[in-house]
């Protein structure tokens, strides 16, 4: 049996990763019919668009894609693709695991947990309002009028949406998640002391479910600030978390810090019908065509990709062998060295080499 997969290999370090992780994929064994399709800086050359309609098409007709990171060009026109992506093929859900890599520069070796980060709403909407534009000066004045505090004229503006739905159906995957792997509690984190009416929801929507699960699986919420020094503390204290979107970017790097490194962060973007994965990290376009930077983080996202399609074995096979190589620490990259001036690190496709060879040698 074959599997038909969207490959979007993206831009910056994308395609050097992508490849490393395809060559991975295809070691497994699992027979992937891979569809290549081009998104951001190459679609712009060739399409004048970043995200073209027959890449998004390529994904709804496969169900599963696989991407290396976009550049999101800062103050042009264009919209980030990533966003772009997630809110058009509704994947919902933001799945980013962060266990500690043995021989890695990782701080806790206790981590072990995953992290569910709303992908939809919240600040990342991208409803916004530029300072000085007419749009801007009339919601100014409307939000004026309706309570005390005074917006100055000369703001942007952008707006967090946190509704009952989304809310909903992120803490409920979370929880179905913890109950399948057995994973013993959910924590939310929010900041509903501040943001009483948005988070203050999401946090409500959290208890209310939580009942549902009540014997089975633990709840707590912390807030966001206590809970970015408890993970350095003590990251082995948390099992499962879940948060709105802007703090789930910002905690998984924190996660993927601690892991050892955005090097090896893999992640997935879920939603009913489609599943996208891809690595935390962005594009580094400073490393781009140099065989630099470290491919674990595509590879185990591929290693999530064939879990998803049901291919846990091999998953598993390939997520033990860059555990192994990792913990070996001969043929890895640069980040995963000690000293990252290390002349015996090897590049992007010499580490995939060696990662397939321990595939192989199972
Ligand atoms: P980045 O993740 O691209 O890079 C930050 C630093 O992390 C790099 O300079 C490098 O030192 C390190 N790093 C990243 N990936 C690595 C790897 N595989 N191996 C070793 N080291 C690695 O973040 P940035 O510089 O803030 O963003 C660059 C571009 O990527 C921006 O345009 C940003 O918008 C975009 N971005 C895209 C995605 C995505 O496609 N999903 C995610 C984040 C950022």
């Amino acid at each position: 049996m074959s599997y038909k997969v969207t490959l979007l290999p993206g831009d910056g370090i994308g395609p050097e990763v992508a490849w490393a992780m395809r060559r991975c994929i295809d070691t497994t064994g699992v027979r992937i019919d891979w569809e290549e399709q081009a998104v951001g800086e190459p679609a712009i050359k060739q399409y004048g668009t970043p995200l073209p309609p027959q890449a998004i098409e390529s994904v709804r007709r496969n169900k599963v894609a696989i991407k290396g990171p976009i550049v999101t060009p800062v103050g042009t026109g264009f919209r980030s693709v990533n966003v772009q992506l997630r809110q058009e093929l509704d994947l919902f859900a933001c799945v980013r695991p962060a266990k500690y890599f043995e021989g890695s520069q990782g701080k806790d070796k206790a981590l072990d947990l995953v992290i569910f980060r709303e992908n939809t709403e919240d600040l990342y909407m991208g409803v916004e309002f530029e300072k000085g534009s007419q749009n801007a000066l009339h919601l100014i004045q409307e939000i004026n009028n309706l309570q005390p505090k005074k917006i100055r004229q000369d703001s942007a503006i952008s707006i967090k949406p946190i509704s009952i739905y989304a809310s909903e159906r992120i803490i409920r995957f979370a929880f179905d998640y913890a109950v399948k792997h057995g994973r013993k509690k959910v924590t939310l984190v929010h900041k509903a002391n501040i943001m009483k009416f948005t988070d203050g929801l999401f946090l409500q929507t959290g208890r209310a479910i939580a009942q549902e699960y009540a014997g089975r699986v633990a709840f707590e919420d912390v807030i966001v600030d206590n809970m970015t020094m408890q993970l350095v503390q003590r990251a082995s204290n948390f099992d499962v978390l879940v948060l709105p979107n802007l703090y789930g970017d910002i905690i998984s790097d924190l996660c993927a810090g601690l892991a050892g490194g955005l090097g090896v962060a893999p992640g997935a973007n879920i939603g009913d019908t489609v599943a996208l994965f891809e690595p935390v990290h962005g594009s580094a376009p400073k490393y781009t065509g140099k065989n630099k930077v470290n491919p674990t983080a595509t590879i185990l996202s591929g290693a999530l990709m064939l879990d998803h399609l049901g291919e846990t074995a091999a998953a598993q096979k390939l997520e033990r062998a860059v555990r192994e190589v990792i913990k070996e620490g001969r043929f890895v990259t640069y980040d995963l060295k000690p000293n990252r001036d290390d002349p015996s690190a090897v590049g992007t496709q010499e580490m995939a080499d060696a990662i397939c060879q321990k595939l192989k040698s199972f």
